[in-house]
């Protein structure tokens, strides 16, 4: 089972959702700065800053985040689950 790690208290910048931990998609390693994550909400990609501190990306790190296949594949889970916002409901 995926560990969770407790973060500052803090909004998503999309989508205002509360965020106070997270779980790693893979291993079990704590969240360092540069890292990206995914708002469980929304989807919206961010990374962590100092602190823990969720910052939104600049346009080349999406694009590089865009080129992971396991980014992808987090928003194609996301989107099974929560909805492909491009689809009609
Ligand atoms: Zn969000």
């Amino acid at each position: 089972m995926p560990r969770r790690f407790d973060i500052p208290e803090q909004h998503c910048p999309a989508c205002g959702a509360v965020h106070s931990a997270v779980a790693p998609t893979e291993g079990n390693a704590m969240p360092q700065p540069g890292d990206i994550t995914m708002c469980v909400r929304c989807g919206f990609l961010m990374s962590f800053g100092r602190g823990l501190v969720l910052r939104r990306l600049s346009l080349r790190k999406l694009q590089e985040a865009m080129e992971s296949p396991d980014v992808v594949l987090a928003l194609k889970a996301h989107a099974s689950v929560v909805g492909d916002p491009e689809k009609p409901n």
